[in-house]
């Protein structure tokens, strides 16, 4: 699939109408039960389709519409996790959490996400993107009883991943992307076996393939977080180069507002790069300019057919208003550098 000049896209979730699952919230339980929660489901995928194509983004998302957390909306499909008696644990190095426990090896018992993808695909003619979590913050989002070793636990959830991308692939879906914000806690874990994990997660995928890597969620355990973090956060360099060497085609990282040095992103080489353009941690609305000089300054170091603005996370906790004027701010400002390349006033 050939994509368009800086091919706008979003990191995943979008945030779900009122009627569907309370707002502004991660995690929210849902509001209905039964065929009314399927069809409700789909009438909110069609809802963010309808959002994101009036923004004039180009590889569109469901928005995450279908699950209730990035993380554990799919483990809880999944046999051998016990999501009845969490456990309390430290995730991400950085808070304490309440997790599934595992019990018994994981397995899939069916596909999760299949369905979801064949009617995600009847809506639309444009790429699609579908997002699964990444098997190391699977490892890191749960309490293990059973494996004894997170290496072995996370190439126990790549082979169910790869079996899920399989199939998105075959319904249509264009870009399959793992989420792995672990990615950028576990540096030492990362070059031992995160990068192999992800790599057998993604074994004959034919469509692209791409992770995401971020300074998470704007809630208020990762805005402490980001305060211990120095004034530049150098986080990705050790991730990169991994990256680079890897067969994922694409990363989806964190720029808009945030301490990461620009520069970090030309560790990327041969690679596409899913530039964040729009800040997740507030709820000011961009400007297309905002959006414009985050893509103006990327392109020092990454090609123009390899760079896609995206935004830098999910956009789940925010109000369904702003994140309607994030996504609008999004197409606008790569639609200003699309024209200030066309007319040869950028030079990248
Ligand atoms: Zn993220």
């Amino acid at each position: 699939m050939k994509f368009p000049l800086l091919a706008t896209t979003l990191a995943g979730s979008l945030p779900k109408p009122a009627w569907l699952a309370e707002p502004e919230k991660l995690w929210a339980p849902w509001k209905l039960e039964g065929r009314a929660l399927d069809e409700g489901k789909r009438d909110a995928v069609r809802l963010a389709v309808c959002m994101e194509e009036k923004a004039g983004i180009d590889i569109l998302s469901e928005g995450e519409q279908t699950r209730r957390h990035f993380v554990n909306g799919y483990m809880e499909k999944l046999e051998g996790i016990d999501f009845k008696n969490l456990k309390t644990v430290h995730i991400r190095n950085r808070y304490d959490a309440d997790v599934p426990r595992v019990v018994a090896p994981v397995s899939r018992p069916r596909p999760v996400h299949s369905e979801d993808a064949k009617f995600f695909r009847s809506l639309t003619t444009k790429p699609l993107k579908f997002t699964l979590p990444g098997p190391m913050t699977m490892v890191d989002t749960l309490y293990d009883e059973y494996y004894g070793s997170r290496e072995k636990l996370a190439m126990a959830f790549a082979e169910i991943l790869n079996q899920e991308a399989l199939e998105l692939c075959a319904a249509g879906i264009d870009v399959i992307q793992f989420d792995e914000p672990a990615f950028n806690v576990y540096f030492d874990e990362v070059r031992e076996w995160g990068i192999a994990a992800l790599e057998r997660a993604r074994r004959g995928v034919k469509c692209k393939t791409a992770v995401h890597i971020c300074y998470g969620y704007g809630i208020e355990a990762n805005n402490q977080w980001k305060k211990t973090l120095g004034d530049q956060w150098r986080q990705y360099e050790n991730t990169f180069p991994l990256l680079a060497a890897s067969s994922i085609d694409q990363v989806s990282l964190e720029c808009a507002n945030s301490h990461v040095p620009i520069e970090l992103i030309g560790l990327l080489q041969g690679k596409d790069v899913l530039v964040g353009c729009i800040d997740v941690a507030s709820d000011r609305v961009e400007t297309p300019e905002d959006v414009a000089r985050v893509i103006r300054a990327a392109l020092k170091y990454v090609p123009q057919d390899r760079l896609f603005p995206c935004t830098n996370c999910g956009m789940v906790p925010l109000a369904r208003d702003v994140a309607a004027g994030k996504l609008a701010a999004l197409g606008a400002g790569a639609a200003l550098v699309r024209k200030e390349l066309v007319q040869g006033s950028v030079t990248a």
